[in-house]
């Protein structure tokens, strides 16, 4: 009896030790695969996956204390959102003149009169004011209308033409 009670000691103790050392398998590469998602450095992925293989589940605490808080990909996405955003404000136009906040389609400042753009005599699409051809139709435009640096005319210079 003594002995079979030893074997099944035994055959406890391997399962234990296959659970733990699967556990362990798995912990590691779960922090292998979570660090190069939030790490290109070769340095850093091999530091934090060597933290839980040595250290097992205080070294994983550590690292999730430790690690990156943005994925690559949150930190592109977030990039990105900020890049739109300048954009955005970039677009927002005002007058070179006075400073007053225009719309894009505006020809003329309407708080100062100042020249914002000038259309196409081919296809009347809007230009700005130092464009040599039209994007839109291929127009030759360098000889329609004076260039930048715009100044105050009024719209029927424009029109006279
Ligand atoms: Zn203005
Ligand atoms: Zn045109």
């Amino acid at each position: 009896m003594p002995q079979g009670l030893g074997t099944i000691i035994q055959v406890v103790l391997a399962l234990v030790g296959a659970y733990a050392a699967a556990f362990w398998f798995c912990l590691v590469v779960w922090t292998f695969r979570d660090i190069q998602k939030r790490s290109r450095d070769a340095l850093v992925q091999v530091l934090a996956t060597a933290l839980v293989l040595l250290f097992n589940v205080p070294g994983l605490i550590l690292y999730t204390i430790l690690r990156p808080p943005e994925t690559l990909a949150e930190a592109y996405a977030r990039s990105l959102e900020e890049e739109s955003l300048i954009q955005d404000i970039e677009e927002r136009q005002s007058c070179p003149t006075c400073k007053r906040r225009v719309q894009s389609d505006f020809v003329v400042c309407p708080t100062c009169r100042a020249q914002l753009k000038r259309p196409c005599g081919h296809c009347n699409r809007l230009l700005q004011l130092g464009w040599r051809v039209c994007p839109y139709c291929g127009e030759d435009v360098s000889t329609e209308a004076p260039v930048a640096p715009p100044s105050p005319t009024p719209l029927r210079t424009l029109r006279a033409e």
